[in-house]
C-alpha cells in the first residue's frame, strides 16, 4: 500500500476509535459491538507494527482508552491502572509465553490464571486499614473519584480485617466491579418499563451504575466486586498468588477460580475449559487473564504505557454482534405454535455467519420494543439459536415498523388463538400442513431417528408429492416414488432408503423422542425407555409408574398418558411397528453394564464408527458419564483421530487412554 494511503487509513482509524472510546468509557453506551471495535484496533495495531515510524504517543494503541467524565473530581493514581494486551487465539497465547520466556531467559515460568471479569476496573485505597478512596481507571493515570458510590457495594470492606490486628499503612487494591447477570436482567426489564434504553451488556450497566453522580442510585443496583491485585507489592511477598491470598485474608472477595500452572499447555487447557464452563457462572467473563506469578519477573518484564508485559488477556470469541433486523417471519412449529423469527443482515458471530434469530413470541417483541428495520444486538451462546437481546434506539431513523402477530395461520389460513396465561399464539387447525411438516422433520432429525438425507427440503417435497401423510409412511417409500421427486437421483434415493431402513434399529428412546410427545425431550425419552423397556409398557404406564421415573414429573407424565389415549397416535405407532421399527430398548451387553456404572469418560478427537453424540449415548446407556475435562478422577479418555490437548493431560495424569477399538470392546460393541 502507498504511504499516503496508509497515513490516511491510520488517521481515520484513530479518529473512529477515539469516538468509540468516548461512547464506551465515558457515556457507557457503545455504538458498535466489541468485536467490531476490536477489529479496528487490531487493524491499527497491524498498520503501526508494519510502519513503526507512524506511531504517535497519542495513538489509541499507546494509551488506556478511558477519560474522566465531567462532574467527577479527577484523582491521580499512585501507580497507573493499565489495560491488558489481548490474545485472541491459542497461537497468540503461546507467542506471549515465548516472548516472556525469551526476555526472562528462562524455561520455567509459572502462571496464575484468573477469570477475566467483565466489569470495570477500580482502585481502592486504604489508609491504616480504612477505605479512603475509590477511583475508576479513567485514562490509566487519572481516574474519577467514586468513593461514595464504592461505599455502597457491600462486598467491599470499609475496614480491613488486619492480620494480628495490624493493617498496612497504605494499600492500593485493584479489582473489577461487575453486575451479576440476574441483576442486569432485572435492571433492563425495569428500564424497558420506564421506556429507557437498555444497557448493551452487564459491563456497561456496571460502569453506568458505578459512575452515577448520585450515590443513592448506585446503592439501588446490586453491584459486586472481585479484587485481583495490589498496586504496590507488600514486603515479604514473592508471588502474585501470595498477594491474592493476602487480599483474601484481609476480607476481600477474590475469585475462587484462580489457578497456578507450571506449563503453558495447562494454561491453554484451562482457557479452553472455561470457554464452555463460563455459562455456569452468574456473572459475565470475557476471557481469562494470564499473569506471570513471580513478582520479580513481573518487574523485570515491566510495562508499556498501555499494558503490562507480564500479563495477557485471552479473549473468548465474541458472542454478541450488532446488525439490522430486516424483517420478521412467522413460522408454525410442530405443536402449532407461531414463532416469530428475525431475518437479519448477515453478520459474523461466535465463529459463524448469522442471518436469523429467534424472537420467541409477541410479549418478547413488545417488551424489547423490537421493530422491523431496527438495529439490534444479538447474542449466541454455544449451540443455542441466536437471540435478539436489545434494540439500539439511537440508530432509529423513524422508518421502523412495529410488528403485528398474524391473525391467521401463515401456513393454512386457519384461525390463530392465544390462550389466557400463555405467551404463545397457536394455530388450532389439527390438519394444518405446517404442523405435519414440522412433526415429520423432527421425527427424521439427528437427535430423533437420525435419518440422514431426510432434512426439511426433502420432507417438503415428499409432502407436496403426496407420498407421506405420517411418519410411518417414510417406511413405505419405494425407489420408483422417490426418483420422481425434484432433485432426487437414483443414487440419493438409494442412500435415503438405506438410511430409513437403518433407522428402524434406532431403539425405543429415539422412537419415543421422535414421536414428539409434548414435554418429552431426549432426556425424558431416554429415561422412559431405560425404565420401561418396551413401547407397550410405556403406553400402559399409569401416573404412579411414570412419576416414579427419574426426572419425570406430573406434567410430563400427564402428557405421556394423554398421548397414548389418542387413537390416532396409537395407529401411528402400529404403523411404525408393522414397518419393522424396533419398539424395545436396546439390550445392554451385561459385561459393559456391570463394569461401567459410575465411570467417567472424556472424549477427544473423532471416531470412525460413531459420532460423539452416539458414543456419549452408548456410555450413558451403560451407566457411565461423559465430562468435558480431564482430571485425576477421570476413568477413561477415549482418543480418536486428531486428539486434542485432553490426551496430553490424560497422559500426564496417568489416566487410562483407549483408542476406538479398545473403546468398542469395552462397550461390548465389537
Ligand atoms: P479489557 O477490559 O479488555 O481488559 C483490561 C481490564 O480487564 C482491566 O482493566 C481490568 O479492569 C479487567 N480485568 C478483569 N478481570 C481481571 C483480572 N482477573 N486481572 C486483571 N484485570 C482484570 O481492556 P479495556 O482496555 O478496558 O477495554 C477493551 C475492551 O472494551 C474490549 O473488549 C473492547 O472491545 C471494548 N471496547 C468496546 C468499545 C465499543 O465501542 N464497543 C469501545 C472501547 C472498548
Amino acid at each position: 500500500m502507498e504511504t499516503t494511503k496508509i497515513i490516511q487509513e491510520i488517521k481515520e482509524l484513530r479518529q473512529r476509535i477515539r469516538e468509540h472510546n468516548y461512547s464506551y468509557y465515558v457515556l457507557d453506551a457503545p455504538k458498535i459491538s466489541d468485536a467490531e471495535y476490536d477489529r479496528m484496533l487490531q487493524r491499527l495495531l497491524h498498520l503501526e507494527r508494519e510502519n513503526p515510524e507512524l506511531i504517535t504517543p497519542d495513538s489509541p494503541t499507546q494509551r488506556v482508552g478511558g477519560a474522566v467524565a465531567a462532574g467527577f473530581s479527577r484523582v491521580a493514581h499512585a501507580r497507573p491502572l493499565l489495560s491488558l494486551a489481548n490474545v485472541f487465539s491459542i497461537g497468540e497465547l503461546v507467542a506471549f509465553h515465548d516472548r516472556a520466556r525469551k526476555l526472562l531467559e528462562t524455561e520455567n515460568l509459572e502462571y496464575v490464571v484468573e477469570l477475566k471479569i467483565d466489569g470495570l476496573a477500580i482502585s481502592l485505597v486504604y489508609e491504616d486499614g480504612q477505605l479512603v478512596r475509590g477511583v475508576t481507571r479513567g485514562d490509566g493515570f487519572f481516574g474519577e473519584d467514586v468513593t461514595s458510590n464504592v461505599r455502597t457495594i457491600r462486598s467491599i470492606p470499609l475496614t480491613l480485617a488486619g492480620q494480628g490486628g495490624s493493617s498496612p499503612r497504605l494499600l492500593d487494591v485493584r479489582g473489577e466491579v461487575y453486575m451479576p447477570r440476574p441483576e442486569f436482567e432485572r435492571l433492563n426489564r425495569e428500564r424497558a418499563q420506564r421506556g429507557e434504553p437498555a444497557f448493551a451488556n452487564p459491563r456497561n450497566a456496571a460502569a453506568g451504575s458505578l459512575r452515577q453522580l448520585d450515590p443513592a442510585m448506585t446503592a439501588q443496583r446490586a453491584l459486586d466486586i472481585f479484587v485481583y491485585g495490589i498496586g504496590e507489592p507488600q514486603a515479604g511477598m514473592a508471588t502474585h498468588m501470595d498477594s491474592l491470598d493476602y487480599l483474601q485474608s484481609l476480607g476481600f472477595k477474590v475469585n475462587p477460580h484462580r489457578r497456578l500452572f507450571h506449563t503453558i499447555q495447562d494454561v491453554v487447557d484451562y482457557c479452553s475449559l472455561w470457554e464452555e464452563k463460563r455459562r455456569e457462572l452468574p456473572y459475565d467473563i470475557d476471557g481469562l487473564v494470564i499473569k506471570v506469578n513471580d513478582l520479580r519477573s513481573q518487574q523485570e518484564l515491566g510495562s508499556t504505557a498501555k499494558d503490562p508485559r507480564w500479563a495477557a488477556a485471552y479473549k473468548f470469541p465474541a458472542e454478541q454482534a450488532i446488525t439490522v433486523l430486516e424483517d420478521i417471519f412467522t413460522g408454525v412449529g410442530r405443536t402449532g405454535v407461531l414463532t416469530p423469527t428475525a431475518i437479519l443482515q448477515p453478520v459474523r458471530l461466535a465463529g459463524s455467519t448469522v442471518s436469523r434469530a429467534t424472537l420467541h413470541n409477541e410479549d418478547f417483541i413488545a417488551e424489547k420494543d423490537i421493530r422491523i428495520g431496527d438495529t439490534v444486538i444479538i447474542h449466541k451462546a454455544g449451540e443455542i439459536i441466536p437471540e435478539v437481546i436489545a434494540v439500539i434506539p439511537a440508530r432509529r431513523t423513524g422508518r421502523e415498523r412495529p410488528f403485528v402477530m398474524p391473525e391467521h395461520c401463515p401456513a393454512c389460513g386457519g384461525p390463530v388463538v392465544r390462550r389466557e396465561g400463555e405467551a404463545a399464539h397457536k394455530c388450532v387447525n389439527p390438519d394444518c400442513p405446517a404442523l405435519l411438516r414440522e412433526k415429520l422433520i423432527h421425527f427424521a432429525s439427528r437427535e430423533a431417528m437420525n435419518i440422514e438425507g431426510l432434512g426439511p427440503a426433502i420432507v417438503t417435497n415428499l409432502l407436496e408429492a403426496g407420498l407421506v401423510n405420517d411418519a410411518a409412511d417414510f417406511y413405505r417409500l419405494r425407489m420408483e416414488d422417490l426418483v420422481k421427486i425434484e432433485r432426487m437421483g437414483e443414487k440419493s434415493a438409494t442412500k435415503l432408503l438405506a438410511a430409513v431402513e437403518a433407522s428402524k434399529q434406532a431403539g425405543l428412546d429415539k422412537v419415543l423422542f421422535a414421536l414428539g410427545i409434548r414435554y418429552v425431550g431426549a432426556k425424558a425419552a431416554g429415561n422412559l425407555a431405560k425404565q420401561l423397556r418396551t413401547m407397550e409398557a410405556v403406553s400402559q404406564a399409569d401416573m404412579e409408574t411414570l412419576t416414579g421415573i427419574d426426572e419425570i414429573g406430573e406434567k410430563i407424565a400427564e402428557s405421556v398418558m394423554a398421548y397414548f389415549a389418542e387413537p390416532e397416535n396409537l395407529a401411528l405407532i402400529d404403523g411404525l411397528r408393522n414397518s419393522g421399527v424396533v419398539m424395545e430398548a436396546a439390550e445392554l451387553p451385561l459385561a459393559a453394564e456391570a463394569t461401567l456404572s459410575g465411570k467417567t469418560f472424556v472424549l477427544t478427537g473423532g471416531m470412525e464408527t460413531m459420532t460423539r453424540q452416539e458414543a456419549t449415548a452408548a456410555i450413558e446407556r451403560a451407566g457411565g458419564r461423559v465430562t468435558s475435562s480431564v482430571s485425576k478422577n477421570t476413568d477413561y479418555v477415549v482418543a480418536g483421530s486428531d486428539p486434542g490437548s485432553k490426551l496430553t493431560k490424560a497422559n500426564s495424569l496417568g489416566v487410562q487412554v483407549l483408542n476406538e477399538d479398545q473403546f468398542l470392546e469395552l462397550m461390548g460393541l465389537k
